[in-house]
């Protein structure tokens, strides 16, 4: 059975009991990026910022999603019938054409089961910790040969804490390498007890300023600063990222501001730069959503070694990619 069944079986669909369960929406092997070595990416559901460039929007909601592939569909109105709650709506005969009354929508699977076009998906899954474990060990040779192992990213990982903490402990109880990818938007006694679990966190700075970025993200950015300045002073390896937005976040100012934060780090003098794509844009439309950049272009490769060049001259080690 592959993932994507697994997905779709309707027993994973919905939450189980009282046993301690996260949602996840996917999980992506053999990963060389967001940690070192070879790792499992394990994506979370939910997420407190809702960053403009977000090139994960099925990541955001704290519950399953439907997506609907339009490409795919081939107008056969299965999905419509089999909709036990009228859902569904057919506006073209020839696909590409249908519309989703999301809000009644009980996200019971069952025009994704039966769509055979693939054109449906529901996406997030609950995982149990004894699930997530067999998935990770059955590439512990990989991640043993190359120094990797298994990466929280998301969504936010954080968001599920119980799930997050559990899903820790029992790793490195395994002696598997792990990592978090955090927007670290969280009060520090309830971050505190995580990352005493954690070998390496992963972290974004998206914007200096507390204004803009309430405005790109819907959060003010102070507690997150707080938080890395903290967990900078601590032994725990950190690694800061720079999402770079071209004509959002990647000014003079802003990149001023940037590296005189991470200089002003305890022990950190890295950071990450990772260039604008578009990759997730199709997946908003897929969701029903609006993207908010559609249209803005990424940067050429000369304006992102630019920006590598200004950190270098600052003294922090920059490298693009993370
Ligand atoms: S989404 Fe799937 S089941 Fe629904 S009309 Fe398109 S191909 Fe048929
Ligand atoms: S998931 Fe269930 S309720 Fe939602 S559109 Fe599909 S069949 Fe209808």
């Amino acid at each position: 059975m592959n993932w994507r069944e697994k997905v779709l079986d309707f027993d994973n669909i919905g939450n189980r009991g009282d046993e301690l369960t996260g949602l996840v929406f996917d999980v992506q092997k053999f990963a060389t990026h967001d940690g070192g070595g070879i790792r499992t990416l394990v994506f979370f559901k939910g997420c407190p910022l809702h960053c403009l460039w977000c090139s994960n929007p099925e990541s955001l909601a704290v519950k399953p999603d439907i997506i609907f592939v339009p490409n795919n569909c081939i107008g056969c109105g299965v999905c419509r019938d089999v909709c036990p709650k009228n859902c569904i709506r057919q506006t073209a005969v020839d696909g590409n054409g249908l519309d989703f009354d999301r809000k009644n929508c009980t996200l019971c699977g069952r025009c994704a089961k039966l769509c055979y076009a693939g054109a449906i998906n529901i996406i997030g899954r609950y995982l149990t910790i004894g699930e997530l474990v067999r998935i990770v060990e059955r590439d512990r040779k990989f991640y043993e040969e190359s120094k990797g192992g298994v990466t929280f990213s998301g969504g936010e990982p954080t968001a599920q804490p119980e799930f997050l903490t559990a899903a820790l402990q029992e790793l490195r109880q395994r002696g598997i390498h792990t990592a978090i990818e955090t927007s670290s938007l969280l009060p520090w006694e309830s971050f505190a007890p995580i990352l005493q679990h954690v070998d390496l966190v992963l972290c974004d700075l998206k914007h200096m300023d507390e204004t803009e970025h309430r405005r790109l993200t819907g959060v003010s950015n102070q507690l997150i600063l707080d938080n890395l300045r903290r967990i900078a002073g601590l032994s725990i390896q950190l690694r800061i990222r720079m999402p770079l937005i071209p004509g959002v976040n990647d000014d003079q100012e802003n990149l001023r501001r940037t590296a005189d934060f991470v200089a002003g780090l305890a022990i950190v003098q890295n950071i990450d730069l990772l260039p604008y794509h578009r990759l997730g844009e199709g997946k908003w439309r897929q969701l029903g959503r609006e993207y908010g950049l559609s249209g803005l272009p990424p940067q050429t490769e000369g304006e992102v070694q630019a920006v590598v060049q200004y950190f270098s001259e600052r003294g922090i080690a920059a490298r693009v990619g993370g």
